[in-house]
């Protein structure tokens, strides 16, 4: 059985100190889960702090973005061996809002997930539609660009240690979650597509998340799907007491 993976992405919010705070009443929460992977993502100046105060737990630091350089003249970048001296195991790569507002494409985001690699931090691939693709019937075909791009060059091996997160644009920060079965159709459709590139066993050991508008509420609906293996988390996660829920939620499943 697949180990259920959450994670929170904190964006461009809270400062060190906000961010210690946040995660000093989350650890406490968490202390009995013994089922669930747990991460939180908060902004690069927050990452030592966070990762001081995390030290004797089992929930992981993330960054949210990566260069695919170790170093050099790139002004505003974070190379991986600095997120890993930071003391980061994971990053997320990709997310909708890079690809968006950074212009971020299938070929960079390859680069970063394969820089990630060599440096053994684990990547959090997010992929997803748009409103208008999902209209026009393009979900498939905009998912399966997107990891053909995205994994291009990463072989059996390599897959194993990267997560896949779905996130439909239209419900990231929206208060609009995709129906469980609309999650799962998803999935399942990642899956097979993860199944011709690596081959049935490999993918059916993938780690698929899901994201966009995950909450308390609906954590326990969309995570009892049988290929949603996790979720990745805004909003929700910028509070102790919701994202521990979102954590509650996915412990129970997989206790049972
Ligand atoms: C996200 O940032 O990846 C996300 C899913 O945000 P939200 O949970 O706020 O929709």
């Amino acid at each position: 059985m697949r180990k259920k993976i959450i994670a929170g992405n904190w964006k461009m919010h809270k400062t060190p100190a906000e961010a210690v705070q946040l995660v000093n009443e989350l650890k406490v929460k968490v202390v009995n889960i013994h089922h669930v992977d747990m991460i939180v993502c908060p902004p690069y100046l927050a990452i030592p702090a966070v990762q001081a105060s995390l030290k004797e737990t089992a929930i992981r630091v993330g960054a949210q973005n990566v260069f695919w350089e170790d170093q050099g003249a790139y002004t505003g970048e974070i190379s991986a061996p600095m997120l890993v001296n930071a003391g980061c195991s994971y990053v997320i790569i990709g997310h909708s809002e890079r690809r968006q507002y950074f212009h971020e494409t299938d070929e960079t985001i390859n680069r970063k997930i394969k820089k990630a690699l060599e440096f053994q931090l684990k990547p959090i691939f997010c992929i997803g539609e748009t409103l208008e693709q999902r209209e026009a019937g393009q979900t498939f075909p905009v998912l399966k660009t997107q990891l053909d791009g995205g994994l291009a060059g990463i072989d059996a091996a390599a897959i194993q240690n990267i997560v896949i997160a779905y996130e439909p644009v239209w419900a990231i920060g929206t208060g609009r979650n995709a129906t469980p079965e609309q999650a799962q159709e998803a999935h399942q459709f990642i899956r097979s597509t993860l199944a011709e590139k690596f081959g049935r066993p490999i993918a059916d050991g993938l780690r698929i998340q899901y994201g966009g508008s995950v909450k308390p509420e609906n954590a326990e609906a969309l995570l009892s799907q049988p290929d949603v293996d996790g979720a990745l988390v805004g909003g929700a996660s910028l509070k102790a007491d919701s994202f521990a829920d979102i954590i509650q939620a996915a412990e129970n499943l997989s206790k049972q």
